[in-house]
């Protein structure tokens, strides 16, 4: 018989009732270390005072307004992202999937207002994850998530990751954009170096199409700059975030230059929720503290201290990984071992992390977390590792 619940997810037998920071406990009192943060949710942990503040404040006043109205709220977050990044304007939406469903309208829209509407064409990459719609699912390609839901939405050419020729013979007439994580998340935790980030931008600039970059994942402070583009020293045309910004809180949105935005006028998109009041305040909120310099230099340190520690686990267990990669507190352990066996001795070790693509293990944890949770999370992950090697 088919569950209450459409068993879309194989769940782990873990009920969490409540979170403080980077830790969650269960409804039987077990504490869990979080490297997973809801995959890289939580970008202040759990139960963050000024999130907590910013939410309620925002429930005693009005939790909801059609967009056919302003909402201060709304408008301040727009303006502080516009302050902040490349954009010069910002759509708000539910979730990344909503945001990947508004840059490809955006890119296709502004080629056929340019007068060029053959121009509908999106360049992905293998490996990719955009979300589970109809576009996205056609976007990332991959038998995996199309397999059973055609017919597919037309018009995304898939590349095989890294691959620059391949890159520069598949632009024609008919591209309208290139579309990329800047680190693949679902994929793997695999980075695209700063080089390649800036040579897709470069080519962009040379054929003239638009770049639109996924931070779903790894943006909003996650690689210790506000957005991870930003180490590259480049800016994309279109940019979709999600996740971190709500810090829990399902918010997502589309950043774009006024250039790429020009299609988008009044009724060619919109959305009920997309950009109501208790997430735009929480949003805020959550951008007020990660784009604080301090805080994302915070976020390196850390990070550097992480990694290094991951470093010498992997050295201490040849048997189970093969190396680290990511950046920031965005990180993968490449493993040997089967990833999801780490996981699983990690619940035993009451430690989440979470499984990628490639036999990775992602290393997110809230951006918050302290050098005490540090030293906790290596141990507990030293503690999986070597339950991986001696099964019980
Ligand atoms: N894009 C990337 C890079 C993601 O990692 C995800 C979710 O994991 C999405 C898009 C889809 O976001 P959501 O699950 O909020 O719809």
């Amino acid at each position: 018989m088919i569950p209450a619940l459409l068993p879309t997810y194989s769940r782990a037998p873990l009920t969490f009732e409540r979170g403080e920071g980077a830790w969650l406990t269960t409804t039987d009192g077990r504490r869990f270390l979080d490297l997973g943060a809801g995959i890289a949710v939580n970008a202040l942990g759990h139960a963050h005072p000024a999130l907590v503040e910013a939410l309620t404040v925002q429930a005693h006043k009005v939790w909801h307004l059609s967009n056919l109205y302003d909402i201060p709220e709304q408008q301040a977050l727009a303006e502080a992202l516009v302050e902040k990044t490349f954009a010069d304007t910002c759509f708000f939406t539910n979730s990344g999937t909503e945001a990947c469903e508004l840059a490809v309208k955006m890119a296709r829209k502004y080629w056929h207002d340019k007068g060029a509407p053959e121009r509908v064409e999106i360049i992905t990459f293998s490996g990719a994850f955009h979300g589970r719609s109809s576009a996205g699912i056609a976007a990332a390609g991959s038998e995996k998530m199309t397999k059973g839901f055609g017919p597919l939405l037309p018009g995304f050419v898939h590349l095989p990751f890294g691959d620059h020729d391949a890159l520069e013979s598949a632009i024609t007439d008919k591209t309208a954009a290139i579309l990329i994580e800047p680190i693949q998340g679902e994929g793997g935790i695999k980075p695209v170096p700063d080089h390649c980030l800036k040579g897709l931008r470069d080519l962009c600039d040379t054929h003239g199409i638009l770049l639109i970059l996924d931070e779903v994942q790894c943006g909003v402070g996650r690689t210790g700059r506000l957005f991870a583009h930003e180490w590259a020293g480049i800016t994309p045309d279109i940019m979709m975030i999600a996740k971190g910004i709500g810090g829990g809180f399902p918010l997502g949105g589309v950043l774009a230059t006024e250039e790429a935005a020009s299609g988008m006028t009044a009724g060619t998109h919109g959305s009920t929720y997309g950009g109501n009041p208790l997430g735009c305040a929480v949003g805020k909120a959550v951008l007020d503290i990660v784009s604080d310099p301090d805080f994302l230099s915070d976020v390196n340190r850390k990070a550097g201290l992480l990694r290094q520690k991951l470093e010498g686990l992997v050295a201490a267990h040849p048997e189970v990984f093969t190396g680290v990669r990511g950046s920031g507190l965005m990180l993968g352990l490449v493993c040997k071992a089967p990833n999801t066996s780490l996981v699983s001795a990690g619940y035993d070790a009451d430690l989440l992390t979470v499984p990628a693509a490639d036999n990775t293990v992602r290393i997110l944890p809230p951006l918050t977390l302290t050098d005490k949770d540090i030293a906790e999370a290596v141990i507990r992950l030293d503690q999986a590792a070597s339950a991986v090697m001696t099964p019980a």
